[in-house]
């Protein structure tokens, strides 16, 4: 039956997916094989490496980064350069404690290995600040440049807590834009170009640590793209995220809109953190009509999915809920929502977001009683719900739309030159 769905889905996605999108997710799962420095990786080095030498869509040279190895990697790495082993316990140090952005600033290691380090074609892997929005509540939307020149989104939201304590989330992108298009969602409208590498979405929550001057104590997967289509690189980043910048499992939610057969493989992993699912409609008709890739994995698949997915992992499923006005936020819609998740069993969340408009959508955020109206229905049928504060609205804060901003094209050639791009935007445009 999986298979069947599987079918459905790549066949939908072919028509969701210009041929160019296509051929460029391919070129992003295959790997060529690492031929410059004599380097013996383990199983993780070799992960970070092949990642680090696929070729791109422009077939431009990818560096091969630091950021993302584990300790043993990189003292094994120190070691092939002919350094000693405590060498590679100060590379990790210097990436992961001090949180250095470029090889020359690891001024505690002889200049000869730095050097030698670059010519072989290693960096750090962190990506210059593009640009930098901060909205009035505190909250910083940055725009990262990669190498390829593409821009990604990252969040950084500080949330004070009843005890006075400020949590700082990270909410972080796992590809270059979405190939899901998701009809509210402006990632979505902007196309997609490609999956980002592992370090692309560790480098995400240094660089709000380095904006706010303060470690983040929460990750979400919730920025720009879909993790399960990219699962690989998600997972490299969540180990690298807990073990390396020492996140707690549990201060993570990996969010999806819902991919055959990934939930239960990610299921298999037993992570203790929060898998989000944006459900966004009671029923399988209406959520086609908002969730186009629904054609491909009906809602009662994807719910048994997330059933087992509790079964197998313990941790509660936690549902989002974009409200539309007058599309999916009635009381009916409330009641159908209450109804479908006790049939699929007990342990839910439902996590409501008020639709944050976006340039030229057809849209509306459903008026502040309408939303309490459905609140109300969903409790009363006992199940748990909040509804997600709207951060940072006058940031551009609905996924994707900083970059629309200055990226319209999500494909950036060599010669486009960003900044001609920059338009006249009301914002605090401080980078
Ligand atoms: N692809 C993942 C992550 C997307 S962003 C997923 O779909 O879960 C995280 C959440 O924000 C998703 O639930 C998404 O549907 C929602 N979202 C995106 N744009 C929005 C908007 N303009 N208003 C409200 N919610 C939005």
């Amino acid at each position: 039956m999986l298979r069947v769905y599987g079918v459905w889905f790549l066949t939908s996605l072919r028509y969701l997916l210009s041929v160019r999108d296509i051929m460029m997710a391919m070129l992003h799962h295959c790997s060529i094989p690492l031929a410059r420095v004599a380097v013996r990786p383990s199983p993780r080095t070799r992960a970070a490496i092949s990642f680090a030498t696929a070729s791109s869509p422009r077939a431009t040279p990818q560096s091969q980064v630091l950021l993302g190895l584990s300790e043993n990697d990189l003292q094994k790495l120190a070691i092939d350069f002919g350094q000693q082993g405590f060498r590679g316990k100060q590379l990790y140090h210097l990436i992961y404690k001090r949180k250095v952005r470029d090889i020359q600033e690891f001024v505690q290691v002889p200049l000869a290995f730095r050097n030698e380090l670059e010519e072989a074609g290693w960096k750090v892997g962190r990506s210059p600040i593009f640009n930098k929005v901060v909205a009035t509540d505190g909250t910083i939307k940055l725009l990262l440049k990669l190498e390829d020149n593409r821009l990604i989104e990252t969040v950084g939201i500080p949330v004070e807590d009843d005890k006075g304590s400020v949590r700082l989330t990270a909410c972080v992108s796992s590809q270059v834009g979405c190939p899901l298009r998701c009809s509210f969602c402006a990632t979505g409208k902007g196309g997609f170009s490609r999956n980002l590498r592992s370090h692309e979405i560790v480098e995400q929550v240094l660089a709000i640590e380095e904006v706010f001057k303060r470690r983040v104590s929460n990750v979400v997967f919730m920025g720009m793209g879909e993790p399960m289509l990219n699962l690989k690189a998600v997972l490299e980043a969540h180990h690298c995220l807990n073990k390396d910048i020492q996140i707690g499992q549990r201060m993570m939610t990996i969010s999806t809109v819902g991919v055959p057969n990934t939930i239960k493989k990610l299921a298999s992993h037993k992570l203790q953190s929060t898998l989000a699912v944006s459900l966004h409609a009671p029923n399988q008709k209406l959520r086609e009509t908002i969730v186009p890739s629904a054609k491909s994995y009906p809602l009662d698949a994807l719910m048994k999915d997330c059933k087992e997915y509790f079964q197998e992992t313990n941790r509660r499923v936690s549902f989002e809920y974009a409200l539309l006005a007058g599309i999916n936020d009635s009381v009916d819609n409330a009641v159908e929502l209450a109804k479908l998740l006790h049939e699929y069993g007990s342990g839910y969340h439902v996590n409501l977001i008020p639709f944050n408009p976006i340039e030229g959508s057809e849209f509306r955020r459903p008026y502040r009683k309408a939303v309490q109206a459905f609140v109300n229905a969903l409790e009363s049928a006992k199940i748990t719900t909040s509804v997600r504060q709207t951060r940072g609205l006058d940031a551009n804060a609905a996924c994707g739309q900083l970059r629309n901003n200055f990226q319209k094209n999500p494909l950036v050639t060599d010669s486009d030159n960003l900044e001609s791009q920059l338009p006249n935007m009301d914002l605090a445009v401080t980078s």
